[in-house]
Order: C-alpha cells, then sequence, then structure tokens
C-alpha cells in the first residue's frame, strides 16, 4: 500500500520504524532499523514531479537537495 504523505525522514520498510541510523553501502544510502537492525535503502523525491532529488551527507545530518529547484532540506540526524 502506497504512502498517501511521505515523512520527512526514512521508515523502515520491515516495521514501520523511523529511528536507527543512515550508513552507506554497496547500493547508497540506506536506513539501518534500530528496532528490528533491516536494512531499507533510501530513496529521495523531490515535491516537484519529474525532478530528481539526491542525499547529501554532511557529518550526522542528511540532506534532501534536488538541483533543478535548487532545494535542501533536513532529512535525517544520525544518533551519535
Ligand atoms: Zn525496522
Ligand atoms: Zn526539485
Amino acid at each position: 500500500m502506497k504512502r498517501e504523505h511521505q515523512e520527512n525522514g526514512p521508515v523502515c520498510k520491515h516495521c514501520e520504524g523511523i529511528s536507527g541510523s543512515i550508513l552507506y553501502g554497496k547500493y547508497g544510502y540506506y536506513l539501518k532499523c534500530s528496532a528490528c537492525a533491516g536494512n531499507t535503502s533510501i530513496r529521495v523525491e523531490c515535491d516537484q514531479a519529474g525532478h530528481k532529488a539526491r542525499v547529501r551527507k554532511d557529518g550526522r545530518t542528511f540532506y534532501r537537495e534536488c538541483e533543478a529547484c535548487a532545494s535542501s532540506s533536513v532529512y535525517f540526524v544520525n544518533p551519535e
């Protein structure tokens, strides 16, 4: 079932948990869920249809950025 409203941050596809850490792996960034230890690959989308957003990491903070509309917003902050 497709979510009508995308949460700001990543959601675990296994348990719908939203806590954990974003890690970088072979296939790009993914959420390592702290509740079930499952991995969920991360896909970010711009609010504008047809735009391709990407994730930018700066320390523990991850941003969702879109070049097409020059937007940048905080997506997730890893716990220490
Ligand atoms: Zn989980
Ligand atoms: Zn955009």
